[in-house]
């Protein structure tokens, strides 16, 4: 035998086999243990969150928080479960939650969520936010102080938060407060303020609730208003459906106070399972009231102890005071009226008891409504201030605007006058030498016409005579040229009359008033020259005409003029006279022939007749 089993041995094979079993039970259980844990982290990974995602989640919240709360409650009982969360979005968080217990009526535990997140380091529009939720609690628990404080608080933050959704939140708040403190006046006053802002149509919705409240309570309202519609619609169709039933519930209140139960019944019934949904503790015990005093004004004891008692159920600790004095109130009349005085003991007892803390909270409304108006001039003359700041800055900026316009336009303006005004003056400007043109030139040649040439001449011959200076006069007409025109045309003869002029003002002097006096007839004012030169200078006319090269303009023909000089000593200083000597002595070369130069000879006159020879050429 290899192996010699011994009973030693066999309790040592036992005793390891159990070792081995047990260790093998640990390790498997291990396993298990590692298993359920895995499975755990990997559902927990599944179902974490990223950052992105939380923070679109708490958005998503805060948009729903006022008009769906079960998409709100579902939202945040989501991100409460999350392992994982930021610091910002912790505060976010807290927040929201306090707000769900606010909406749950659970004032007691809201206040010290919202009081708490004011220590930590939150952003100031959280800070602002808060506030105006801590001004509703204290509102609702009528905790006037403490209201008071968190609207002095946020009344610093104000300069912060002018406008927008924060700023009309506050002021809600605000005038929510005002109207429980029953200061309805200054409420209507902040209402009238919020609604010159531009506001969404939730607040809007609300302003409008809170405005009839304030109506409703200083008895402005008749249930046959065409406000209630309106204002119904308004808030229906910008989803509040708390601010909607409330308004109805005035509408309802007002059939209770003209006692017309029945319609306050049938208006009520139609909304009770809407009003229900909301989840909104107040407004459940609101119309569970309306529906008690209804049912109590149509005696019918049982609806009405029904809904009453339905009231204070929704009003878990008699958190809302007004609503529980009310249906505690209702609950001891019908007890009385059914003689079940114990109980009628029990419920007055109650209904003191709260109107007691009411009347004490009625004490502290008074003593802070002193606060309230001290406070309140401290907060509109910081409104006061905003808005003239406001004001002041739309001013500058609508006056800037206007300068900048007005500037533009009077560049625009002046840059069109200047246009139109230099147009004007160039147009003047042309106009004026157009016609200036045409009253002293003359339009073929551009040379003197015979208006201006008389001018001139006579302002030379004054100054010649002044200053005795001789002055001399040539006349030139052309010769045969009746002839250019009947054989060559009309407008070859205006090319000869223009060809003379060139041909005369190339070798004319600076001083020589040179002019066309007449169809073919030119004169020539030579001051401050003697009757020699003169002749010489008509001489030099005479020659540069007949050396035109006629065949220029297409016709060959000969082209000459016949000249007539005269001078101040022969003919005078009168113009007239020196014209018609000059021409006379022209004449005298057509006669002689024509094309040739011809000093005038005055025939009675022997001095001058000694002095001048006659000049003649050919
Ligand atoms: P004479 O040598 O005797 O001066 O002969 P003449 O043909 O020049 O004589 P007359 O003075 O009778 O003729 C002048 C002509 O000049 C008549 C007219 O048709 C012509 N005439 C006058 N003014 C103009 C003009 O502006 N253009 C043209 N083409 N002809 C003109
Ligand atoms: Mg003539
Ligand atoms: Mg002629």
């Amino acid at each position: 035998m290899i192996f010699n089993i011994t009973k030693k041995n066999l309790y040592y094979v036992l005793g390891y086999t159990v070792l081995l079993f047990c260790l093998l039970l640990v390790i498997s259980e291990n396993v298990q243990a590692v298993e359920v844990k895995r499975q755990e982290q990997k559902k927990l990974i599944k179902n974490t969150l990223s950052d992105k995602k939380i923070s679109e989640k708490l958005q998503l919240a805060e948009d729903n928080k006022r008009s769906h709360y079960i998409i709100f409650k579902k939202l945040i009982s989501e991100i409460n479960q999350q392992p994982y969360i930021k610091k910002t979005q912790q505060h976010s968080l807290d927040f929201l939650n306090a707000y769900d217990l606010l909406y749950r009526g659970q004032y007691d535990k809201a206040k010290p969520m919202f009081e708490a997140l004011l220590q930590r380091n939150i952003s100031n529009l959280m800070q602002f936010k808060t506030n105006y939720l801590l001004i509703y609690i204290a509102t609702v628990t009528q905790n006037w102080r403490d209201g008071l404080q968190y609207i002095a608080s946020n009344t610093k933050l104000l300069t912060r938060f002018p406008n927008g959704e924060p700023y009309q939140n506050n002021m809600l708040a605000t005038i929510i407060f005002y109207n429980q403190i029953g200061q309805y006046q200054l409420a209507l006053s902040y209402i009238d303020n919020l609604s010159k802002q531009e506001l969404s149509a939730k607040n809007s919705c609300a302003l409008l609730q809170l405005s009839l409240e304030a109506q409703f309570n200083l008895k402005k309202l008749k249930h046959t208003d065409s406000i209630f519609p309106q204002a119904i619609n308004k808030c229906i169709n910008a989803d509040f459906i708390i601010a909607a039933n409330f308004i109805r519930f005035y509408k309802a209140k007002l059939y209770l106070q003209v006692e017309s139960p029945e319609k306050a019944v049938t208006l009520l019934s139609s909304l009770k399972e809407e009003v229900i949904n909301t989840h909104y503790p107040m407004l459940i015990a609101d119309m569970s009231n309306i529906f008690a005093e209804a049912y109590w004004q149509m005696s019918d004891i049982y609806n009405a102890r029904k809904y009453a008692t339905e009231s204070l159920e929704s009003n878990p600790n008699n958190a809302n005071l007004i609503q529980a004095v009310d249906s505690y109130f209702l609950l001891y009349q019908i007890a009385k009226k059914q003689h079940d005085l114990a109980l009628a003991l029990e419920y007055f007892e109650k209904y003191s008891d709260i109107e007691k803390s009411s009347l004490e909270g009625e004490e502290t409304k008074k003593l802070a409504l002193q606060l309230a108006k001290h406070k309140n001039v401290e907060q509109e003359s910081q409104i006061k201030l905003l808005n003239e700041k406001n004001n002041v800055l739309a001013a500058k900026q609508s006056l800037a605007e206007t300068e900048v316009a007005n500037r533009k336009l009077i560049i625009v303006a002046l840059t069109l006058i200047i246009i139109a005004l230099a147009t004007l003056a160039t147009r003047l400007c042309r106009d004026h030498k157009r016609v200036k043109e045409l009253a002293e030139f003359d339009p073929l040649t551009g040379i003197f016409n015979r208006g201006h040439f008389t001018q001139v001449a006579h302002s030379a011959l004054k100054y010649c005579q002044n200053s005795q200076q001789d002055l001399c006069v040539i006349m030139f007409d052309l010769d045969y040229f009746k002839r250019v025109n009947d054989s060559f045309g009309h407008a070859c003869g205006d090319w000869a009359l223009k060809e003379t002029t060139k041909a005369c003002e190339s070798i004319g002097r600076k001083n020589d008033i040179f002019a066309r006096i007449g169809g073919e007839e030119f004169c020539i004012v030579l001051p401050s020259c003697n009757i020699e030169t003169a002749m010489s200078r008509a001489e030099d006319y005479r020659a540069i005409i007949e050396a035109i090269v006629t065949k220029a303009s297409g016709y060959d023909f000969t082209l000459t003029a016949s000249f007539g000089v005269t001078d101040v000593k022969r003919s005078g200083y009168e113009l007239d006279q020196l014209l018609a000597d000059a021409d006379f002595a022209a004449y005298a070369s057509k006669d002689d022939g024509r094309n040739r130069v011809s000093m005038f000879q005055a025939a009675s006159d022997n001095e001058t007749e000694k002095l001048d020879a006659s000049w003649e050429y050919n």
